[in-house]
């Protein structure tokens, strides 16, 4: 969102998502063209909250662009010493905002998800970041009370149905990894 300049309007309600980020969903609270990626920068100093109906100014969005916002800014649930990325997914919405429809990804990672090896990062994916989040967002799974570990579980509420592993950049994608030497979400 911007505040000046050559800009377009944009509004909705504000979706947040599991790393931080969100949208302003413009369509009746529904994913649609118009609308509107927010950082987590942006959330954190307007304090906004999931369901805010937010409008302002936006960067005029250009040919290919999928959302208002040119670049795509995500974490994910493992990174391995030996350059795979991996992460789970509920909806699929977020894996799939990596891998296509963005001109720039970045995928922002704290040292805490960092493994050895691609084996040590799923098993960080699937037993750290799995259970955290389904503990998050109340989902009742086995893994949820304790946050202990997977249990595979084949509950309706089971968060972890799309598993994506990058080996590298998608072909014609343009992908950047940050590591921040801090701790950063599960
Ligand atoms: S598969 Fe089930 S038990 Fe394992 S982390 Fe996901 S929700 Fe929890």
């Amino acid at each position: 969102m911007l505040t000046s300049g050559e800009c377009s309007e944009g509004a909705g309600v504000l979706e947040i998502q599991q790393d931080g980020y969100g949208f302003l969903r413009a369509e009746n609270c529904q994913q649609g063209p118009n609308d509107v990626y927010i950082s987590i920068a942006q959330i954190r100093r307007f304090n906004l909250r999931m369901g805010d109906y937010v409008e302002g100014k936006t960067r005029p969005q250009r040919e290919g662009d999928r959302y208002s916002a040119m670049l795509y800014i995500t974490s994910v649930n493992g990174l391995a010493e030996t350059g795979e990325i991996i992460n789970i997914d509920g909806a699929g919405n977020r894996v799939a905002e990596t891998i296509f429809g963005h001109k720039k990804v970045y995928f922002v990672i704290g040292k805490n998800k960092l493994a050895e090896d691609y084996d040590k990062a799923l098993w960080r994916a699937r037993n750290i970041a799995g259970p955290k989040n389904a503990q998050r967002l109340n989902r009742k799974t086995p893994c949820a009370a304790k946050a202990d570990r997977c249990y595979n579980c084949s509950s309706p509420d089971r968060i972890c149905k799309v598993l994506s592993v990058f080996w590298g950049a998608p072909m014609g994608a343009d992908c950047e990894v940050v590591l921040i030497k801090e701790d950063l979400g599960y």
